[in-house]
């Protein structure tokens, strides 16, 4: 058997980080095993559809570093991947349902089904389909359908029993049929429900291992009897737990930033992303924090995962990407740097030279602005006290002179400083914040050295 897993995502506005802390589990368990990992789009929900979701998402893989071995934008034996372009398909294999009276057509109106839905609730009910099509005769089907009378398809779901999924990370969930709604598997526009699509598309593709989130778990159930309904094989089913906020609420896109790629836009490294979500619901087997998605790939295992909701710590995320930043070389830094993040006043001579000064102040790519604009851009005026302008008068009349370099600039400064009677503190912060413009930058001395004479006499005499 060859192992193949995938994953599947609906093109409905952004390339969420859930899917790629899903997408690297499934790339890992195929990767393990020889075997190929698949990227199914599924874009039967036309309500909810965004136009160039989907290349968000592709270019989210790409950005993390995902190889794919099957997907819509490079195809492959299955194809196609995308189901909007695979409905012939659901319909002639919802007709063998019928056939096999394991589906049946319902021919119910919005109108009768919501009175349905509202007797139900009236009795404090779970509101569900009241299988009022299910008995329908053939004679009654055919007329219908000779009328051209719209209709779904849906699910015969046995009225007794239980269902169990076999989860290997959860073990047996069982689920009650009593409980399983007559679910849509084609809806009256012709499309499949997310169940059918999902069921015949992974049967199809013969996907062995569906390792999703658990979101999807109460939904198991229903494909469980589908792949029974047709008789196929049922594949491995693993859920895991969804990331979560700190307060253990849902992450959901109106409320949180959850987009792969606003990360990166917000200077984070992908190693970093990945390496973070490496480590929700999972630990390293050595209890490592830092390495890098090729490892992961390689040690990753199902019987590792902890059943706790793993959560969505920033401070976390800030420390892996520091560290990741700091294990680059400054060419590397200034590189990544150059993508995006470093205004078009900083030349890349400029910006060479800044790299290693700020390296291991940055927390992400985008703090590079902050600490750096003084290099490129005049600093706003600062308020000075009359200490303040005694300090850089002094300071002035030094800098004009000494050698130009680290050494040269605080073999004439320190012991000024000394001669004055002064204390290094509050000096040094005066002489920051005029040529800095801020309380905290990078390293004095050499921020001066790379600044030149000129521009730093310059701020200094616009303060004295
Ligand atoms: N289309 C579903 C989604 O948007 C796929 C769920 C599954 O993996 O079965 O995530």
């Amino acid at each position: 058997m060859t192992v193949r897993t995938r994953i599947a995502p609906s093109p409905t506005g952004i390339a969420h980080l859930g899917t790629a802390y899903i997408a690297m589990r499934n790339l890992a368990i195929a990767r393990q095993n020889g075997g190929q990992f698949v990227i199914r789009i599924e874009d039967t929900d036309r309500e909810r559809y965004v136009e160039g979701a989907v290349d968000i998402i592709f270019e989210a893989m790409k950005w993390l570093g995902y190889p794919y071995d099957e997907a819509p934008d490079i195809s492959g034996p299955y194809a196609p991947y995308t189901q909007s372009e695979r409905l012939p398909i659901y319909k002639e294999y919802v007709q063998q349902l019928i056939a096999n009276k394991k589906a049946y057509y319902c021919f119910c109106t919005k109108e009768r089904l919501e009175q349905v839905r509202s007797a139900a609730l009236a009795k404090k009910e779970l509101p569900r389909y009241d299988r009022h099509c299910r008995h329908l005769t053939d004679e009654d089907i055919q007329k219908q359908l000779d009328s051209k009378a719209p209709h779904v398809i849906r699910l015969a779901v046995p009225e007794t029993g239980v269902t169990i999924c076999q989860d290997v990370v959860r073990g047996p969930v069982e689920f009650q049929n009593s409980g399983i709604d007559d679910q849509v598997l084609l809806k009256s526009d012709g499309y499949p429900t997310y169940h059918l699509g999902v069921v015949v598309d992974d049967h199809l593709m013969k996907i062995t291992h569906i390792i999703r989130g658990e979101e999807w778990l109460s939904s198991s159930p229903k494909h469980v009897l589908i792949y029974e309904a047709f008789g196929w094989e049922l594949p491995i089913f693993a859920h895991l737990p969804v990331i979560r906020n700190k307060d253990h609420s849902k992450m959901s896109k109106r409320k949180n930033d959850v987009s792969i790629l606003s990360h990166r836009d917000r200077g984070y490294l992908p190693e970093a992303i990945n390496n973070f979500l490496a480590l929700m619901g999972w630990s390293h087997p050595e209890k490592k924090d830092i390495f890098s998605l090729d490892e992961f790939l390689k040690i990753f295992t199902l019987d590792r995962i902890t059943l706790t909701a793993p959560v969505y710590d920033i401070e976390k995320l800030n420390w892996i990407n520091g560290s990741y930043i700091r294990s680059l070389t400054d060419v590397e830094l200034a590189e990544r740097l150059s993508a995006g993040f470093v205004p078009s006043a900083c030349s890349g001579e400029l910006l060479a030279s800044i790299v290693p000064l700020v390296k291991e102040r940055l927390v992400t790519l985008k703090d590079f602005d902050d600490l750096a604009s003084f290099f490129y851009l005049e600093p706003s005026a600062v308020e000075m006290t009359a200490d303040d302008k005694e300090y850089l008068s002094v300071a002035k009349e030094l800098l004009a002179s000494c050698a130009w370099s680290k050494e040269g600039i605080e073999g004439s400064l320190i012991p000024a400083v000394k001669d004055h009677g002064w204390k290094n503190g509050p000096f040094f912060a005066a002489l920051r914040l005029a040529v800095t413009g801020k309380k905290i930058s990078p390293p004095l001395s050499e921020s001066m050295v790379i600044l030149g004479r000129e521009k730093v006499l310059a701020r200094l005499t616009l303060k004295v």
